[in-house]
């Protein structure tokens, strides 16, 4: 920290984001990207000649043709819509603007929610987990705070009911039960159908995994009007233009092959259930996922161990130093091709021969 920077942030401990490696010899399954490239119209669109001509304006900053497309693909009204530069920079709006009376997470979720309450001076409470790394509903009903899940949550993969956040809402209408659903295509139930009733429940999407779009940068979040226009208020004093023309274009062109994204999903979620038969036949302990990812631990590795040991054989995979969950490792599901390669990988690892 240099001399000029306000002291407030000394503490601040950021977020570290998963290796992204400059070489493409690792087969990479350690930040949850889909394994599939975009589409030819969502490639189409950013190449897109008279497009690339207009980038000397500036993107429309009310997002008008993006927020009209997820209005008509989810059911809603544009303005139960907001979009931004990545579903990260809503969860730090979302903090900044709803967070006044504190935050709750589970104690094992998306490592940035900490970060944020941080950065925004919020005070968090971590709910320790239940057997298996499951989150119960009733820990988190009535606590007079802001209510932060991914769902499915992450990195465990476990996914809860939207009733069973519907009874979370319910129990605090006075403040947001924000969803954070990245992960939600993949075989999760989504919490959009709950906003009508619910004014206090807000849904956080993203095109960066289900729909191959990590790079473009795109989240969108789907709530109650007025809680969406609060969201507004704070991009308008921060960046108005904060989803650039390009990548406007590519979310309108994804939702116009939502098809194709939807079938790479399903091919995802295939591959989970193959993958998960195969590491379980190796004697891992895997728990049951609904997302893009398997969260598995071994008794015949430790959990570093395997992280390191595939890496020397260029796999990556996610491993986190937290002691509650130091033994297991996070695998996004890549193609069949590439899961086999993992599995052939850890089967010699472990010395088995099934
Ligand atoms: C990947 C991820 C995000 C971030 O998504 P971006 O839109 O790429 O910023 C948010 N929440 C969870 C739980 C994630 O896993």
């Amino acid at each position: 920290m240099s001399r000029f920077m306000n002291e407030k942030y000394s503490g601040l401990k950021e977020y570290t984001p998963g290796e992204q490696p400059k070489d493409t010899v690792y087969i990479k399954l350690n930040t949850n990207e889909s394994p599939y490239p975009p589409g030819p119209k969502t490639i189409a669109a950013v190449t897109d000649e008279v497009m690339a001509s207009r980038l000397r304006l500036y993107s429309d900053p009310e997002s008008a043709a993006l927020k009209k497309a997820l209005a008509e693909r989810y059911g809603v009204k544009s303005s139960n819509i907001f979009v931004s530069n990545g579903s990260d920079d809503i969860l730090n709006f979302a903090f900044m603007a709803f967070g006044a009376d504190g935050v709750m997470f589970p104690e094992i979720s998306y490592g940035f929610y900490p970060v944020f309450a941080d950065l925004n001076m919020i005070d968090a409470v971590n709910v320790p987990m239940k057997e298996g790394l499951a989150i119960d509903p009733a820990d988190y009903a009535g606590s007079g705070r802001m209510i932060v899940l991914a769902n499915p949550n992450a990195p465990t993969g476990r996914a809860l009911s939207a009733k069973e956040i519907e009874s979370i809402a319910k129990a605090d209408p006075s403040h947001i039960v924000l969803v954070d659903e990245a992960y939600v295509d993949f075989g999760g139930e989504s919490c959009i159908g709950l906003i009508d009733e619910n004014p206090n429940v807000l849904v956080v999407r993203t095109y960066s995994k289900s729909r191959s779009l990590a790079g473009a940068r795109l989240g969108f979040a789907i709530g109650n009007g007025d809680v969406i226009a609060d969201l507004e208020k704070i991009k308008y004093s921060t960046n108005p233009y904060n989803v650039n023309s390009i990548t406007s274009a590519a979310g309108i062109a994804a939702l116009a092959e939502d098809d194709y994204y939807m079938e790479n999903c399903r091919k995802v979620m295939e591959t989970r259930e193959w993958t998960e038969i195969e590491l379980k036949n190796l004697g891992f302990e895997v728990i049951p996922s609904s997302s893009n990812f398997l969260f598995a631990k071994s008794e015949k590795i430790g959990g570093k161990a395997l992280y390191e040991k595939l890496r020397e054989r260029r796999i990556l995979v996610r491993h986190f130093d937290n002691p509650l969950i130091c033994e297991y490792n996070r695998i996004t599901v890549g193609t069949p091709e590439e899961m086999t390669a993992l599995i052939d990988a850890v089967r010699d690892l472990i010395g088995e021969n099934v």
